[in-house]
């Protein structure tokens, strides 16, 4: 056992001293009692040896030397009388032995006393605490080992020394102010550093009692002291993961909250005050202040179904931002509960999400775009992706094949709707798609259900082949009026080369014949002139050479009027305007009233009002009214009994085109016939051509209409045709 205070250090650890001390001593007064003469009470001097003994501490030592004193000193009285005992030596006797007995009992119970105070001093040292005392100079007076182990010194090394100057104490305020309210109040309790023997500096957590004596002097102080070195520690820990929290939560590209469970703002971040919100705020009605008027019921419908459920809340509105403007945000929230399920939290983030509706609406008017774009052009989008082949097809694409959108695009659907003939044009095109060809661009036939054809133009190149994945990204163009025109105009053209090659051939004969004819008979006449004339006996040279000058006049005009045909006959090309179609039926009727006149032939007209325009070349039209009328006052030549009557008529034929309608009261055409008039050289006339009704439907197709015949029986024929109103996209306008 080991005691740290001074005044109790141990006696025991040289009780073996003090007992042969205590022996040595008792020896000699046993001596000097027993065999000197010497007549005083020695024997009181055993009360030293019981003394010795007992502060060994040791109970049962102290009890054993006063009986042994007591022994003794009988023992000694008895050796040092005979029989005859003086009163003084049984008096001296007696106060030895009294003195003996008073001291052993007044020994003991100090001894007693002593374990007590021992006792208590340990329960100190129980204590983890640093338990401090020391006089009013600072002078340590007490060490318990909590403080041993708090400061690194032992009390040994401790008691006497300056608390101040051992421990090198600090404190937020000065000692001296310490000191004086702990001598003005009796206490004080705060925090200190100090620096322990190992040199480590540690903070203290210091709680100081002043001790007064009877007399109200102040005598010492106690201290006692805790170490919070970790604990302050942990908490600047704590601040720093606090403050690095705050900051995280600042840096958040949104506005992160928490609220109660009514939606009062609890917290908010820094983030908040771009839209003039502060956390000081009464954030009472703070939501209905920043949410968009038209967001708000929507927002609150939505809070409302949170808080009712308990789900999470989320949802999309603008909040106004200080300048007034304001952004879409997402708004998101998720609550937090107690044991019972109670809500007692509400955290979340807004979102800016401005970027982003304006990417998806800029983005949703671009896919209008596109698809009007593709509608109009009849172009649909197709993008492939190899090996696996899976397909994208645009709302245009799944028109032009004539498939529901809801049907799973794929290579077959496309060979399911390609022409037979064109088959292998496909699956050509697939293969070099497959086998990583950069560049695709093929045309084919569809066969649709309805047996109708469509001509479709397929290219497409590689969009990503750094991605792994072979991806096509293609155009399909529903190419099939190009194609219809085309083939229309390839048509026209043909034939009209081989008319116009005919019918010049024809004009340019009986023009030359017609018109050479008259010099060249004028040259053959002059010839012979100019021979009579020479071959006089008396020949006429001056005649004969105006004779000849004639000739060469003549020859000249000839030459010259070739030239002319040769330059009449320059091919023309067509130039479309925007014309008056009952004008343009008005001028070729009048321009044939001479032959109808001739044939008496009755011509009644009704023209569609307000005038229908259509964009067209004026004297090709004409060429094809023209036509039309002649071959009806021909149908009607040989017709007798019945009046030569012919109804020419303009009308709206639908939403989109002009109608004109020829009919006579010819001999009509039978079914035979009807269906190959419009061929080029078809004729029933004797000295007809054929050519008419074909360079009329050149002509009518050529303008993007449409001719054909219908025929009474036994009544006569109606010829018609229609034409394109839209004179919008005419090249003359
Ligand atoms: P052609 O100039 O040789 O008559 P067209 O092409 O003008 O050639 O006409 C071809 C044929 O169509 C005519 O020979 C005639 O038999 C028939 N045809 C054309 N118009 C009429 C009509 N109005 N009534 C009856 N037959 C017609």
């Amino acid at each position: 056992m080991k005691f740290n205070q001074g005044a109790g250090r141990p006696l025991r650890d040289n009780a073996r001293a003090l007992y042969a001390c205590a022996a040595v001593i008792g020896l000699a007064v046993f001596v000097i009692d027993a065999f000197t003469p010497l007549d005083i009470a020695i024997a009181v001097l055993y009360v030293v040896v019981v003394l010795l003994v007992a502060s060994t501490g040791s109970r049962p030592a102290a009890v054993a030397a006063a009986w042994t004193c007591v022994v003794l000193t009988l023992f000694a009285f008895v050796l040092s009388h005979d029989e005859h005992y003086s009163g003084g030596a049984v008096a001296r006797c007696a106060v030895s032995l009294l003195a003996i007995v008073t001291t052993s009992v007044l020994a003991l119970r100090n001894q007693a006393n002593t374990a007590t105070l021992r006792e208590q001093l340990q329960l100190l040292d129980l204590t983890h605490d640093a338990i401090v005392a020391y006089d009013m100079n600072d002078r340590i007076t007490f060490w318990n080992q909590g403080a041993e182990e708090l400061y690194g010194w032992t009390a040994q090394q401790a008691l006497g020394q300056p608390i101040h100057e051992l421990t090198q104490t600090r404190a937020a305020i000065s000692l001296d102010e310490i000191r004086d309210e702990v001598l003005r109040v009796g206490r004080w309790h705060g925090e200190l550093e100090r620096v322990r023997k190992d040199g480590e500096t540690v903070a203290i957590s210091s709680r100081w009692a002043l001790w007064r004596d009877r007399n109200g002097k102040p005598r010492a102080i106690l201290a006692t002291n805790n170490d919070i070195t970790l604990r302050k520690r942990m908490e600047g820990e704590l601040r720093r993961q606090q403050e690095e929290l705050r900051a995280t939560i600042d840096a958040i590209p949104g506005m992160v909250w928490s609220s109660s469970p009514d939606g009062r703002l609890s917290y908010i971040n820094r983030r908040w005050s771009e839209f003039g919100v502060t956390v000081a705020e009464d954030s009472g009605d703070i939501w209905r202040s920043i949410v968009h008027p038209d967001d708000l019921p929507a927002t609150e419908a939505a809070w409302q179904s949170a808080v009712t459920t308990g789900a999470s809340f989320e949802n999309v509105a603008r909040i106004r931002r200080r300048d007034g403007v304001y952004r879409w945000m997402h708004i998101g929230a998720e609550p937090l509960r107690d044991a019972a399920g109670k809500i007692l939290r509400w955290y979340g983030v807004n979102t800016d999400i401005e970027e982003r509706k304006r990417a998806e609406q800029a983005l949703e008017r671009s896919e209008a775009f596109l698809s009007d774009a593709q509608r109009l052009s009849r172009t649909g989008s197709i993008a492939t992706r190899f090996p696996g082949g899976e397909m994208w097809w645009s709302e245009e694409a799944y028109r032009i094949f004539d498939y529901p959108e809801d049907a799973e695009p794929g290579i077959d659907l496309i060979l399911a709707r390609t022409h037979p003939d064109d088959l292998a044009l496909a699956r050509e095109a697939y293969e070099q798609a497959m086998a990583g060809e950069p560049y695709i661009d093929t045309g084919l036939r569809l066969l649709m259900p309805d047996g109708s054809v469509k001509h479709v133009h397929y290219v497409a190149h590689i969009a990503a082949p750094q991605s792994g994945n072979i991806e096509y990204v293609g155009a399909l163009m529903d190419v099939t009026e190009r194609v219809v025109a085309q083939e229309a105009l390839d048509r026209s053209t043909a034939e009209l080369a081989h008319t116009t090659r005919v019918t010049m051939l024809g004009e340019l004969a009986a023009s030359i014949a017609h018109e050479v004819t008259q010099p060249l008979a004028a040259i053959v006449t002059a010839g012979d002139a100019a021979s009579r004339w020479l071959n006089r006996p008396q020949p006429e040279l001056c005649e004969a050479a105006q004779s000849i000058n004639q000739m060469i006049r003549d020859a000249k005009r000839a030459t010259d009027i070739i030239r002319q045909i040769r330059a009449m006959a320059q091919k023309r090309d067509p130039s479309h305007a925007v014309f008056d179609l009952n004008a343009i039926v008005r001028e070729s009727v009048e321009l044939v009233r001479r032959e109808l006149d001739g044939e008496r032939v009755e011509v009644e007209t009704a023209y569609e009002l307000p005038a229908l325009e259509v964009c067209a070349d004026r004297v090709q039209l004409q060429q094809v009214i023209i036509n039309l009328v002649l071959n009806g006052v021909q149908a009607m030549t040989g017709v007798a009994g019945r009046a030569r009557r012919l109804r020419i008529r303009t009308q709206r034929f639908d939403g989109r085109h002009a109608q004109v309608i020829v009919e006579d009261s010819g001999t009509g055409i039978s079914e035979e016939n009807l269906g190959r008039l419009f061929n080029a050289f078809f004729t029933t006339k004797k000295d007809g051509m054929g050519m008419g009704l074909s360079i009329c439907r050149s002509i009518v197709e050529m303008h993007g209409g449409r001719i054909w015949a219908e025929s009474k029986q036994g009544e006569g024929a109606v010829m018609q045709f229609i034409l394109p109103l839209d004179g919008d996209t005419c090249d003359g306008r």
